[in-house]
C-alpha cells in the first residue's frame, strides 16, 4: 500500500514503516557520532521503549554505552490493511540494528503497569543479564489499571485551583484561539497522580529488588518535565505536574528503601520535545512552535537523542552531575535560561494566525510532529508501494 499520513487532532493514526526505521537509524547515527559514554551501564531495563524519551534512552544505552538493553511498551501490531503504530515500527527497527551491532536486545509489548509484565520482564533479566544497572522509567499513558484493585484511572490535562484561559493553537486548522479549561476536582487530580505519579516506578523497583535483580549501585531515574510561567497553570502547576511531584516523592522513597543496595533514584527533568504524549497537551504546540525558534536562533535546539545523550554524560555517568537542590538531574537548563524564556514570552502575545510562520518556527514542530509516526523523513520513497507487516519477535 502507498502509505500516507492520517491525522486526527494531535494523533496520527497510521504510521511509516520505513520513515520509522530510518528515524531510528538517525538517532543511532547521532550517539555514535558523539563518541561511548564513559563508564556507562551494562544491563539496562528501559519501561516505555518505543518512543519519545524512552526509545532515545535505549539508543544511548545500547549504541553508546554497549549495553544489553530490555525494552517495555504497548504498542499495535500492524495487519495486512492496517499499519502498526509507530513505537512497534520503531522497535523493530531498533532489535534489527542491535542484532546486526551484535547488541542483546529483548522487548515486551503489553501493559507495563500490570503484575504479569513486571514478572516476565524479570524473568528474562534472570536468564539473560543476571542483574541491570539502570532503570529508565519512561512511560506516558492516558491510564493506568491499579494491578491490586483493579480499578482504571484516567488522567486529566487540567488546572488546579482555577480554570485557566489560554492561546491555544488548533493544529488541524492552524486557527488561534483562547481556550479555556476548567479546574480539576479532587479526584481527578488523585487519578492523574495514580497514572502519571511514581507509584507504578516504586512496584517495578520493589519486584526487580525482591527478585534480586537490581545491581549494587545501579541507577534509575523517571523524566519529568518542569517548565516555566508560559506552561505552569497547564504543567507545572496543574495536575500533570501534581502527578510529577508524585515522582519526586517516589525517588526519595526508592533511595531510602534500597539504601542497603546503593540504588540511585533520580527524577531527570528534560526538556519540552514534540512526542506523542506532549502534542496532546493544550498550550504545548504553540510554546513549542515558539521555542523551537528561539532555540534555533541561539543554536540550542535539541530532540529527544541529543537530550538523552547529554542525561548520559553530564548527569548520569559523571563524577559532576548537574543536579538541583532537589536532587533533580537537569537537562532543561538551555530551555529554562532566563534569556530563552524571555524571548518566548516576548513573542507569545504577538503571534496570531497571521504571522505563525513568521514568528514561530511550526514548520519545525510541525516537521518533527509527522516525523514521530516516520512521515517526511529524508531519503524515504514515500511512493512506493510498502507492506505495513514488518517482521518482529517481540514478547508479550
Ligand atoms: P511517549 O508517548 O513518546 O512514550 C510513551 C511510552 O510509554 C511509549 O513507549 C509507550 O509504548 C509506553 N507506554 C504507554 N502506556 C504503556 C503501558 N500501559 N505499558 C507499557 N508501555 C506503555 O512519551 P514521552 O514524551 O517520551 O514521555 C516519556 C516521559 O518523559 C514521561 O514521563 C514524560 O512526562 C516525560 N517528559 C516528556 C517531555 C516532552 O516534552 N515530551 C518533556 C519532559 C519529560
Amino acid at each position: 500500500m502507498i502509505i500516507k499520513p492520517k491525522v486526527r487532532g494531535f494523533i496520527c493514526i497510521n504510521a511509516h514503516p520505513a520513515g520509522c526505521a530510518a528515524n531510528v537509524q538517525e538517532q543511532i547515527d547521532y550517539v555514535k557520532s558523539q563518541g561511548p559514554v564513559a563508564d556507562g551501564p551494562k544491563n539496562v531495563l528501559v519501561i516505555g521503549a518505543s518512543t519519545g524519551y524512552g526509545l532515545a534512552s535505549r539508543i544511548t544505552a545500547a549504541f553508546g554505552c554497549q549495553a544489553k538493553t530490555m525494552g517495555v511498551f504497548f504498542e499495535k501490531a500492524p495487519t495486512e490493511r492496517k499499519t502498526a503504530s509507530a513505537g512497534f515500527y520503531n522497535s523493530a527497527a531498533f532489535e534489527a540494528a542491535a542484532k546486526e551491532a551484535g547488541l542483546y536486545s529483548k522487548s515486551f509489548n503489553g501493559d507495563a503497569f500490570s503484575h504479569e509484565m513486571k514478572a516476565k520482564v524479570i524473568e528474562a533479566i534472570k536468564a539473560d543479564m543476571g542483574q541491570v544497572d539502570l532503570v529508565v522509567y519512561s512511560l506516558a499513558s492516558p491510564r493506568r489499571t491499579d494491578p491490586d484493585s483493579g480499578e482504571t484511572y484516567s488522567s486529566v490535562l487540567k488546572p488546579i485551583g482555577e480554570g485557566y484561559t489560554a492561546k491555544n493553537l488548533n493544529t488541524d486548522t492552524l486557527k488561534i484561539a483562547d481556550i479555556t479549561v476548567e479546574p480539576a476536582v479532587e479526584e481527578e487530580i488523585q487519578a492523574t497522580v495514580n497514572v502519571m505519579g511514581g507509584q507504578d516506578w516504586e512496584l517495578w523497583m520493589q519486584a526487580l529488588a525482591q527478585a534480586d535483580v537490581l545491581a549494587p549501585g545501579c541507577k534509575t531515574s523517571a523524566y519529568t518535565y518542569l517548565g516555566d510561567k508560559l506552561t505552569w497553570p497547564i504543567y507545572g502547576k496543574a495536575t500533570i505536574g501534581k502527578a510529577k511531584e508524585d515522582l519526586d516523592r517516589a525517588a526519595v522513597a526508592i533511595r531510602e528503601r534500597f539504601s542497603s543496595q546503593n540504588v540511585e533514584a533520580y527524577v531527570s527533568v528534560l526538556k519540552a520535545v514534540v512526542t506523542q504524549s506532549s502534542s496532546a497537551i493544550p498550550v504545548m504546540p504553540l510554546y513549542m512552535s515558539i521555542l523551537f525558534k528561539v532555540m534555533k536562533e541561539e543554536g540550542t535546539h535539541e530532540g529527544c537523542i541529543e537530550q538523552l545523550y547529554r542525561l548520559f554524560t553530564e548527569c548520569l555517568y559523571t563524577d559532576s552531575p548537574r543536579i538541583d537542590d532537589d536532587q533533580r538531574l537537569r537537562v532543561d537548563e538551555k530551555e529554562l535560561s532566563p534569556q530563552t524564556q524571555a524571548s518566548v514570552e516576548a513573542v507569545w502575545p504577538e503571534v496570531t494566525e497571521d504571522n505563525l510562520f513568521e514568528l514561530t518556527d511550526y514548520k519545525t514542530y510541525n516537521a518533527e510532529f509527522l516525523r514521530l509516526f516516520g512521515f517526511g523523513v529524508d531519503g524515504v520513497d514515500y511512493e512506493a508501494d510498502t507492506s505495513p507487516l514488518v517482521e518482529a519477535s517481540f514478547l508479550s
